[in-house]
């Protein structure tokens, strides 16, 4: 979607920026402040798209305003008016099409302006870790934010903590390409492990921009095309189904309320450790 929105709205002003069908609110902050401000770039963070606005009158050094996109569950954003479910409107000056429309049917997403860098309302943004496709991605980062994680693998990649952009989907593909539990702890994660999802997580991202993402249900492209990236996916919605490595059958457990797919040849579940109430410790018991 950056790649899309590059081009189109780079160095335009905004015109108006208009809620429709949409309650104001922290998810809508401060629209109005991007009027008469030009758009520096399209940049992104996590699942966040970033726009750097420019105050013609401020010139250089003055804080900058950014506009934020995320798109939460169901939001697509698009230069044709949508059907229905229309929340924000931004017009943009310049060649047509001139107009982005923000649809947004479970009003999980959002479309607010922020000062550059401070993100008080957007705690994820906020507290995010190097963009998985950054060069601050690094396995010996990676490593050092899961070596301090108190939860397991699956939920400290949602976090977006150590690092930002990876998904329910990506996530649960990352970890069945490297063979490992989703529930297992993040800090017991071994150094070749680590470095082996870092990896993974790459490529899993990199394949589906290339398939221009997964479209479970909402999502489109800005031109309105579905991603492909769906047909690609091992283990994601995929429970019953057999495994592309072993054909056992998938398994959907629930990881820190999140669905979660694997392999359960696979990714064998971690043996319980101290402080397991699930599975007291046995002597000599394996199973
Ligand atoms: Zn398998």
């Amino acid at each position: 979607m950056r790649r899309e929105l590059e081009p189109w709205l780079t160095g335009r002003v905004v015109r108006s920026a208009e809620l429709v069908d949409a309650v104001p609110g922290p998810k809508y902050a401060r629209l109005a402040r991007a009027v008469g401000q030009r758009v520096a770039a399209v940049g992104r963070h996590g699942k966040f798209l970033l726009l750097p606005l420019e105050a013609p009158e401020t010139g250089g050094g003055a804080a900058r305003d950014e506009l934020v996109i995320h798109l939460g569950m169901t939001g697509v954003v698009s230069a044709e008016p949508p059907v229905s479910h229309l929340r924000v409107v931004i017009r943009f000056d310049g060649p047509e099409p001139q107009t982005l429309y923000f649809r947004d049917v479970r009003r999980f997403g959002r479309v607010l302006i922020a000062p550059e860098g401070v993100y008080d309302g957007l705690p994820t943004l906020q507290q995010a870790g190097p963009d998985a496709l950054a060069p601050a991605f690094t396995p010996e980062g990676f490593a050092r934010a899961l070596a301090h994680s108190g939860v397991a693998i699956k939920t400290a990649l949602m976090s977006q903590r150590p690092v930002a952009g990876v998904g329910n989907i990506y996530a649960d593909e990352a970890l069945w390409r490297i063979g490992v539990h989703p529930e297992r702890p993040a800090r017991l994660l071994r150094r070749g492990q680590v470095e082996a999802l870092h990896g993974a997580i790459v490529d899993v991202l990199m394949a589906s921009l290339e398939a221009q993402g997964t479209t479970l249900h909402d999502y489109r492209t800005v031109n309105g095309a579905v991603g492909a990236y769906l047909e690609r996916l091992a283990v994601y919605g995929r429970t019953g189904r057999p495994c592309p490595r072993c054909g056992a059958a998938i398994a959907r457990i629930v990881v820190g309320a999140r669905g979660t797919h694997l392999c359960p040849v696979c990714q064998p579940r971690p043996r319980s450790r101290r402080g397991s109430r699930a599975a007291p410790r046995r002597a000599g018991g394996r199973s």
